[in-house]
Order: structure tokens, then C-alpha cells, then sequence
């Protein structure tokens, strides 16, 4: 049996989710069992959301499958009934809660637009994709000269690139006097 729903509000995690009224794709399979209804099905969802490395926006589709008994309201499951026992209410199932779980649980928690994505650089935010040359030189010599000049030791200075540097500022005073 195959039927589309649309899909609920708030059906996501942080970076990835199913828009609000999208159609989900469920193929179900219905069994009657001794103390309900077997629920078997593949929901097909739409997904919409973020890469998580370089934020471009995702879009693509998702299949979950779930399975879930439903049992009639008036049987007794006996001592080890379940506090979330799903019931079958007038003959209808409802398989929100359901898909709910299957899908959330399913869902990538760092979406990526592709598996090799380089993300943003972690200087200027710059997408590398887009430029796979692009870096930045760790200190460019012109503004190694002025923070010489300005005589301070920059707050943090860049890994490697300054080793030789040397002692600055107090060059022995003392012995420049003439006397
Ligand atoms: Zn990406
Ligand atoms: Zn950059």
C-alpha cells in the first residue's frame, strides 16, 4: 500500500530537515497479528537543510523503514505492556510519532553537500570549493617589518615563520655612555 502524506511541522534536526507540508512517500505493508497491527514501510522523504561544513544548502531525499505494532485498544498485553504502546484508535493508526522516530533517528546530524566537501576557510570563510588554490600566507614579510617597528611582539604570533628574530628592544644601554 502506498500513500503520501504531507509532512508535519518541525520534522528535523539542527542542520537538516523535512519541510513543513513536503510529501513524504510511505510504502506500507499492514499485517494483522494476534493482538493488532504489524506496521511495516519505507518512508521516503524529501530533505532539505545545510552542509555543515560550507553551509551551502542541501537538498536531497532520504529513506527510513520502520516498523511498529499497533495493538487494539482493548487488548491486555498483560505484565509487560509498555507505557508507549501505541494503540489503534477507532481502527486508525497514526504513524506520525512513528515516522517521527524512524526519520529523526536516521538523519545525518552533519549533512554534507558532498562526501568530500572542504568547507570554508577557516580564515576569511571563503568557500573552497570554489577555489582550491585558495590559502593565506602565514605572515607576509612586509607586515613581519612593522610589527618590528611598532616594537611589540604581536599578542599571537603565527606558527613557525619568526625563528630568528632574535632578542629585541634593550639593546645594553649602558654601554653606549661616553664618557
Ligand atoms: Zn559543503
Ligand atoms: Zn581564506
Amino acid at each position: 500500500m502506498r500513500l503520501s502524506v504531507p509532512a508535519p511541522e518541525d520534522f528535523g534536526v539542527e542542520m537538516v530537515g523535512v519541510p513543513e507540508g513536503a510529501a513524504i512517500e510511505l510504502d506500507l505493508r499492514l499485517e494483522a497479528v494476534l493482538e493488532g497491527v504489524l506496521v511495516t514501510g519505507t518512508a521516503t522523504v524529501p530533505l532539505e537543510g545545510e552542509c555543515a561544513r560550507c553551509l551551502d544548502p542541501i537538498a536531497s531525499s532520504f529513506e527510513a523503514d520502520f516498523q511498529e505494532l499497533f495493538v487494539y485498544p482493548d487488548t491486555r498485553s498483560g505484565g509487560n505492556a509498555e507505557d508507549d504502546e501505541l494503540r489503534l484508535e477507532d481502527d486508525l493508526i497514526d504513524l506520525e510519532p512513528v515516522l517521527r522516530d524512524a526519520v529523526l533517528l536516521a538523519l545525518p546530524l552533519s549533512p554534507l553537500c558532498r562526501d568530500d566537501c572542504p568547507g570554508l576557510c577557516a580564515e576569511c570563510g571563503a568557500r573552497l570549493a570554489d577555489d582550491p588554490d585558495h590559502h593565506h600566507d602565514v605572515v607576509d614579510p612586509r607586515w613581519a617589518a612593522l610589527q618590528d617597528l611598532a616594537g611589540e611582539p604581536s599578542p599571537e604570533p603565527p606558527e613557525g615563520g619568526r625563528g630568528d628574530s632574535g632578542p629585541r628592544g634593550s639593546v645594553d644601554q649602558q654601554g653606549k655612555q661616553e664618557g
